[in-house]
C-alpha cells in the first residue's frame, strides 16, 4: 500500500474499484447472507458509531436491543424468556458453550451435535477443550435422536438440534430430543442461525421454539433471513440466569459487569435488525418467507424437469441437488458430501430462478445412460 495521503474523490475513485471487484449478490446463489433491507441500511448509517459494549452511554440503542430479545420471546412463544445480541451464530453457539461447560463444571466436558452440524461448534470446542461427539443423521438428513441419546454421559454439558441446517436445510427432531435432554438434565440449545427467521412464519412448520418444554436457548441471526445488516445475531434463553456464570466486573464502563463475549460491539447493525423487525412486522416476514418458499419449489420443480434429482424436500430456503456444475456467471455451492447447494435468498427472485433455470438448461448435457 502507498503511503502519500489522497484526495477524497481519490480515495473513492480507488473504493468504488475495489468495491467493483466484489461479486454481486444478483448472481450470489450460495449465501445466507443478502442484500440488507433499505431500513436497515438507513438505520444502520445513524447509529453507527454506537458502541453497545457501553450500554449506559446508548441508553436508546441499549431500550432498541432489549425490544428486539422481547419481540423474539414472544415469537418463540416465551415471554419471560431472555437473551442478548452477538455478532452471528458463532459467537451465539460460542456463548451456550460457555455457560453450559460453567454450569456443568466438568473437567472432561463434551457436547453431542448432529453430523449437520455448522462448523462454529468445531471452532468453540477447539476454544475450550470440549470433546464434540457427532450423532449420525438419518436418510432424511435429520438428527437420530436414539443414537443422540446413547452418546450422552455424566460430563455431557449441551445438545444441539439444528433448525433449518446451512447444507440441507432441515430441521432435527427438537420435541424428541427435548425429551432426551429432560430426562437427563441436559442443556438443549437449538441452533436456529437461519431457520429462526423462516420457521415461524411458515405453515406446518416443525416446532422448534420454547413452546417445545426442555428447549433451553435458541440462536438466530438477523444478518442473514432477518434482512439486517452484518454483523447481527441473537441468543435466546429460558432462563436468563444462566448468563450468570459468564459475567465478569467491567469497573471503567457505565455497567459494573458484563457476560457478553465482544467487548466494544456495533449498535449499528442491531438497530437495523429492530427495523426491519418493526418495519415489516410478523406480516411482512410472513409474505418474504413464503415467496422465498415458493421460489425454492420452483428452483426444484425446474431442477427436476431438466433430471437433476433433489437430494431432499427441504423445510426453510435451501435447496439441494446431486453434484452437477452450472454455467457461469451463477455461483452456488456444494455440501461436504459434493452436493449442488443453492440458498434462495430474498435475492433469488422469482426472475432470478427462472433465468437461472434457463442458463442450465442450455448448459446441461444429461448423462446418457
Ligand atoms: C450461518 C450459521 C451459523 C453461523 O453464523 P455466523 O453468523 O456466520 O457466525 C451457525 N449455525 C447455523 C445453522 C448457520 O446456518
Amino acid at each position: 500500500m502507498q503511503t502519500d495521503s489522497l484526495t477524497e474523490e481519490e480515495l473513492f475513485c480507488l473504493l468504488k474499484a475495489k468495491r467493483g471487484e466484489d461479486f454481486q449478490y444478483s448472481h450470489i446463489l450460495s449465501s445466507m447472507c443478502t442484500t440488507p433491507h433499505p431500513v436497515a441500511t438507513k438505520a444502520h448509517s445513524l447509529f453507527m458509531e454506537t458502541n453497545l459494549g457501553d450500554p449506559g452511554l446508548f441508553p436508546g440503542t441499549s431500550s432498541l436491543d432489549e425490544e428486539i430479545i422481547r419481540w423474539f420471546a414472544n415469537l418463540y412463544q416465551e415471554p419471560s424468556a431472555g437473551g442478548c445480541t452477538t455478532s452471528g451464530g458463532t459467537e451465539s453457539n460460542i456463548q451456550v458453550l460457555r455457560f453450559t461447560k460453567a454450569s456443568k463444571g466438568s473437567k472432561k466436558p463434551n457436547i453431542i451435535v448432529p453430523a449437520s452440524a455448522h462448523f462454529s461448534f468445531e471452532k468453540a470446542c477447539g476454544m475450550m477443550d470440549i470433546e464434540m461427539r457427532i450423532a449420525p443423521i438419518d436418510n432424511s438428513y435429520r438428527m437420530d435422536p436414539d443414537v443422540t441419546g446413547e452418546l450422552i454421559d455424566k460430563n455431557t454439558c449441551c445438545i444441539v438440534g439444528v433448525a433449518g441446517t446451512t447444507e440441507y436445510g432441515m430441521t432435527d427432531p427438537i420435541p424428541e430430543l427435548a425429551k432426551i435432554t429432560g430426562q437427563e438434565g441436559v442443556h438443549l440449545h437449538v441452533d436456529a442461525a437461519f431457520g429462526g427467521y423462516v420457521l415461524p412464519f411458515l405453515k406446518n412448520a416443525p416446532s422448534f421454539d420454547f413452546s417445545i418444554p426442555g428447549v433451553d436457548s435458541i440462536s438466530v441471526d438477523p444478518h442473514k433471513m432477518g434482512l439486517s445488516t452484518i454483523p447481527s445475531g441473537v441468543l435466546m434463553v429460558r432462563d436468563e440466569k444462566v448468563f450468570c456464570n459468564l459475567l465478569v466486573e467491567t469497573p471503567y464502563l457505565t455497567v459494573k459487569q458484563a457476560y457478553s463475549l465482544t467487548g466494544t460491539r456495533p449498535g449499528a447493525s442491531i438497530a437495523a435488525a429492530w427495523a426491519v423487525i418493526r418495519y415489516l412486522g410478523i406480516d411482512g416476514y410472513t409474505s418474504l418467507v413464503s415467496g422465498c418458499m415458493e421460489n425454492t419449489r420452483r428452483l426444484i420443480e425446474g431442477m427436476e424437469a431438466f433430471g437433476v434429482r433433489r437430494k431432499v424436500t427441504p423445510d426453510v430456503n435451501v435447496a439441494t441437488f446431486e453434484h452437477v456444475t452450472v454455467p457461469k456467471p451463477w455461483i452456488v455451492s456444494y455440501t461436504r458430501n459434493g452436493d449442488l447447494r443453492i440458498v434462495c435468498m430474498p435475492h433469488v427472485t422469482r426472475d432470478v430462478v427462472e433465468s437461472f433455470l434457463i442458463d442450465f438448461g442450455e448448459f446441461y448435457v444429461p448423462p446418457a445412460h
